[in-house]
């Protein structure tokens, strides 16, 4: 008898030909943030395993993380003679008190009694043995779940997961990470359905310190968790913005700047091997996030642009910054490169014809080139996300 940590993963995006390579990047996952905690992970009949970790609490916690993990439970892994089971059942029930049903598995069709056959045994001898319980088929407080496969494992605790899908099944990304509350939350969406994701930030020093820095590389980290490591990139952008001001209009000062963070991310992303952009806009969030604002910065690139948050309110994206942690960091109060020539009156319904025009009073590719070639490349370890 051992204590196990069982976990389940979605059914549907499994099947079909990419199955075998789903659950590889899976159960690599699950083992990359059980590997601290010392446990020994395995991949059998449809389950993922996980034993020998020091902290079932600290393993739940991270495996609940694990995007593709839909529920994870702490459970009794048994061997397969009904006697043990039924002694292990009653066991594990005597703390509960209301309702349970109990719900028998059986994948190995070598076992002597099926599921039915099971589920009514075990019921019955634990509520022999517990007073405190009655059984309730339709609508059971407690669940006794009673799989036969290798071995027999036994649990009660069902506890919800992340889901979304594999990390690394849904190709690469690169994230535009500010310091703000949305960016952060909009590289977790995706790479919650997949994505791998590289960061780009601008920074534009003198006006912008270290601490801005120091909090940026914060977020990365708690984002690279998830992927046991990240490249940043650190843009130095006060050469683009310094030339912006001097050279354009004020009240357009924030949309070109934004088309030069596009057209620098998008070298870089294609260094890092990425398809795609990620910003945290939100649509009518501030005058450069206009319908008419998002068409003149997507007009300078030829990659999509994920923008994940689009539709949503800020409260919205705050409850997930919160939930994944990163709220506290993203409001501390350091200057971002943004808010450093904000203009007073920004235009909200820019003429994406009259773009060219501005800009022709810039040497765009150089300062964009420059940019690049200056730009810092961080690579984050898995030491440096633990
Ligand atoms: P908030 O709106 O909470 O301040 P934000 O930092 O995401 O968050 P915006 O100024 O609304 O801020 O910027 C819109 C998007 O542009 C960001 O979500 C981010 O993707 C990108 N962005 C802005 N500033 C930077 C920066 N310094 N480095 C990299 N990306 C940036
Ligand atoms: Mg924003």
């Amino acid at each position: 008898m051992r204590q196990v940590l069982l976990v389940r993963y979605g059914e549907v995006f499994l099947k079909g030909a990419n199955r075998p390579h789903f659950l590889k990047v899976l159960t690599d996952n699950v083992k990359r943030v059980v590997k601290p905690l010392g446990g020994h992970v395995w991949l059998s009949d449809s389950r993922v395993y996980v034993s020998g970790a020091e902290d079932m609490q600290a393993c739940i916690d991270r495996v609940r993380r694990v995007f593709g993990v839909y529920s994870v439970s702490p459970a009794v892994e048994v061997e397969k003679d009904f006697e043990v089971i039924a002694a292990e059942c009653v066991k594990l029930m005597q703390p509960y008190s209301g309702t349970f049903k109990v719900f028998g598995k059986r994948s190995d069709k070598h076992f002597p009694m099926n599921s039915m056959e099971i589920g009514m045994e075990v019921g019955h001898r634990v509520l022999e043995a517990n007073p405190n319980l009655k059984v309730d088929v339709h609508h059971p407080q407690h669940r006794l779940m009673v799989e036969i496969r290798d071995m027999a494992y036994l649990c009660v605790e069902e506890i919800k997961a992340v889901g979304g899908l594999p990390m690394g099944s849904g190709g690469k990304a690169a994230l535009l990470l500010s310091g703000g509350i949305d960016s952060p939350v909009a590289g977790y969406q995706l790479m919650k359905r997949g994505a791998k994701l590289c960061a780009i930030h601008f920074q534009s020093p003198p006006y912008t310190g270290e601490l801005a820095k120091d909090k940026v590389m914060q977020l990365a980290k708690k984002l690279a968790w998830y992927m046991g490591g990240m490249r940043v990139y650190l843009v130095p952008f006060t050469k683009c913005q310094l030339e912006i001001h001097e050279k354009c209009p004020e009240e357009l000062g924030t949309l070109i700047t934004r088309r030069f963070m596009m057209r620098i991310a998008e070298k870089l992303a294609r260094d890092f091997g990425a398809q795609a952009l990620i910003t945290g806009e939100s649509l009518g969030q501030v005058a450069s996030q206009t319908m008419e604002a998002l068409v003149c910065t997507d007009a300078v690139v030829n990659m999509p642009v994920f923008r994940p948050l689009i539709g949503m309110d800020k409260n919205e994206v705050t409850d997930i910054a919160v939930k994944i942690d990163t709220f506290e960091t993203s409001i501390l109060p350091y200057e971002d490169c943004c808010t450093v020539f904000t203009p007073r009156h920004p235009v909200t319904k820019p003429k994406l014809e009259t773009m060219p025009k501005v800009e022709s009073k810039l040497d765009v590719d150089a300062l964009v080139d420059e940019a690049v070639a200056n730009t810092e490349v961080v690579i984050l370890g898995p030491e440096d996300v633990e």
